[in-house]
């Protein structure tokens, strides 16, 4: 799990990137030993390119981890559109990092396809399709450079205007004055959620239209949290987003959510047919939120 959620930082152009900032070799080393480390997933000999719509569906997909014989997904079908807003949920296990995985092409499925606006995601060159989807995961990893050098992995070319209004989506504005700190090892000791917001700032400057917040959020305390997702649903229709996370916060806003079990897809619908139905996710949801007033928070 850990190689796969590693490698989700690598959707970013790094080669590029590396030209671009000449990043200490040993930490260059680790990230391509996490990729080299990934399954092969080949490129197909005439690739097809990319169309303007973003839709993503899944048909009928199952996959089971090499050398697993569970099914991670078995016989899973949801459908992305274009520019809503979606929520992956369920509890710990059921497979929501897998559907993301097989999105950046880390494995191919099973069985079933995987289509980007209509296209088999297994004739699209795999390159194509993970500057199409941008994840941020809970692991984040940071170059120890300047906070700018790091935030231009997502875009060599922005400008110091743009890193900062990155920053500022990203719930991190105070890092606008410390673009040319160090992080990591000798420099700034970042936070778990200050490594989150830089790695969502990364992602942002990167800007692909399919967007995955991998519990991107988690180390965030809630009025931080509330703010980001505020700004990411700002986004509108111009951004495909897909958050998948357990804690069952703010799901009002999204257009749909996905409840996963076991691999299998055990309910979808907007968070008000879902509470109706008295199913899973009114379950899962009532029992945070009475935590929640159990605890006073
Ligand atoms: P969580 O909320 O805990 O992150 P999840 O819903 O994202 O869970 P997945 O990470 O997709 O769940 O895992 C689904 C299943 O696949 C689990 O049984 C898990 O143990 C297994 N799995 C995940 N990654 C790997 C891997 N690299 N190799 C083998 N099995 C794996």
């Amino acid at each position: 799990v850990i190689g796969v959620m590693a490698s989700f930082e690598a959707f970013l152009p790094l080669p590029a990137a590396l030209e671009h900032l000449d990043a200490d070799r040993e930490a260059g080393k680790r990230i391509f030993d996490i990729i080299d480390a990934e399954p092969e997933v080949a490129t197909p000999e005439n690739p097809l390119k990319p169309g303007a719509d973003h839709t993503i569906g899944f048909h009928n997909v199952s996959f089971s981890y090499p050398g697993s014989r569970r099914k991670a997904l078995d016989q899973v079908s949801f459908t992305l559109e274009h520019g809503r807003k979606t929520a992956i949920v369920g509890p710990s296990g059921a497979g929501k990092s897998t559907i993301a995985a097989l999105l950046h092409r880390f494995y191919n499925p099973t069985e079933g396809t995987i289509t980007l606006g209509g296209i088999d995601i297994m004739n699209l060159d795999p390159d194509d399709v993970r500057n199409h989807v941008g994840t941020v995961s809970q692991r984040t990893y940071l170059f120890a450079r300047t906070i700018r050098e790091n935030l231009l992995i997502g875009n060599p070319q922005a400008d110091d205007e743009e890193l900062k209004r990155a920053l500022e989506e990203a719930g991190l504005e105070t890092f606008s004055d410390k673009l040319d700190q160090w992080a990591g090892q000798h420099g700034m000791q970042l936070s778990g959620g200050e490594r989150q917001r830089l790695s969502l700032a990364r992602a942002l400057l990167h800007d692909a239209p399919v967007l995955i917040l991998d519990e991107a959020t988690a180390n965030l305390d809630t009025i931080t949290e509330k703010a980001i997702m505020e700004n990411m649903m700002a986004f509108g229709n111009r951004k495909t987003l897909v958050a998948i996370t357990h804690r069952l916060y703010g799901m009002e806003a999204f257009d749909r959510i996905l409840v996963l079990k076991n691999g299998h897809i055990a309910e979808q619908g907007s968070h008000s047919e879902l509470m109706a139905r008295g199913g899973l996710y009114a379950a899962m949801w009532n029992l945070q939120h009475r935590n929640q007033l159990d605890s006073g928070s």
